[in-house]
């Protein structure tokens, strides 16, 4: 499959990073007919019944629920928001919450992962749910679902002690998807999203990372203008919000046929 890659494609991707100091730089209205019901058919009466996500997205999420036997046990809570969504969740909470709670808990609209419709709030099944703070404990099924969450292509992204590189307090109930085989690396190597987007830049194309199970996966960088490149119909490639693109393939793929 034939790749031609401009600037504006490092910001797009399942893998692209998401913070306060990577702001969403994709158009709303790309969304439009990428979005699928995180789970179709809630049964009546379950709180937050119309939550949407990137339509890979929510698919593995139904997965990773039937996996974990969790059938009502666990809900989404939030999932994909618009910039105006945001900027409403973020006034709101200022007027709730407070200003040093908001900063730790709501993202500033722009840099919210919730606008990519990659990130997914859960809770554990109960009457009241917290919209900000579900309660998602480290046990039982919950557990199950963090456990299992990377095998599906999803990673819990605020782990407690990574404040310093997340500039997010923990979160145990924000999932985000970036895919396989980058959930099984994040969560192998013990990265927060943002060590790895720096992590695997010591892996060019020639010095590929193959410590993913049966994947093999580098970093490109975008020379100045654009650039074209054959990869097998298997590759996965996504940019990284940043300065470039990371490019997965399967270990039976065949490699880069011709690059210029
Ligand atoms: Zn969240």
């Amino acid at each position: 499959m034939l790749y031609s890659l401009t600037h504006e494609d490092i910001h797009k991707g399942y893998g692209i990073l998401v913070n306060r100091t990577h702001p969403l730089k994709a158009d709303e209205d790309s969304m439009a007919g990428k979005l699928s019901p995180a789970v179709p058919d809630p049964l009546p009466g379950t709180p937050y019944p119309d939550v949407l996500l990137e339509a890979v997205a929510a698919r593995q999420l139904q997965a990773l629920l039937e996996a974990c036997g969790s059938a009502g046990e666990i809900i989404p809570v939030s999932g994909y928001r618009t910039q105006k969504d945001q900027e409403d969740i973020y006034d709101s909470s200022l007027r709730e919450n407070g200003e040093e709670f908001t900063k730790k808990y709501v993202a500033y609209p722009g840099t919210s992962e919730h606008q990519t419709g990659l990130a997914i709030d859960v809770g554990k099944a109960a009457e009241e749910i917290d919209f900000i703070r579900p309660d998602f404990p480290y046990e039982g099924v919950c557990q199950r679902f963090r456990e299992l969450a990377p095998s599906f292509g999803f990673i819990e992204r605020y782990q407690a002690g990574r404040e310093d590189s997340t500039g997010i307090a923990q979160e145990p109930w924000h999932f985000r998807y970036v895919g396989v085989p980058h959930s099984l690396l994040i969560a192998g190597q013990d990265l927060t999203m943002e060590q790895y987007i720096q992590w695997i830049k010591q892996y060019p194309s020639q010095n590929p990372c193959l410590l993913a199970p049966g994947w093999t996966v580098y970093f490109l960088s975008l020379p100045e203008t654009a650039l074209q490149l054959v990869l097998p119909e298997e590759a996965f490639l996504t940019g990284n919000n940043e300065d470039g693109f990371i490019v997965a393939l399967p270990a039976h793929a065949k490699p880069v046929v011709k690059s210029r």
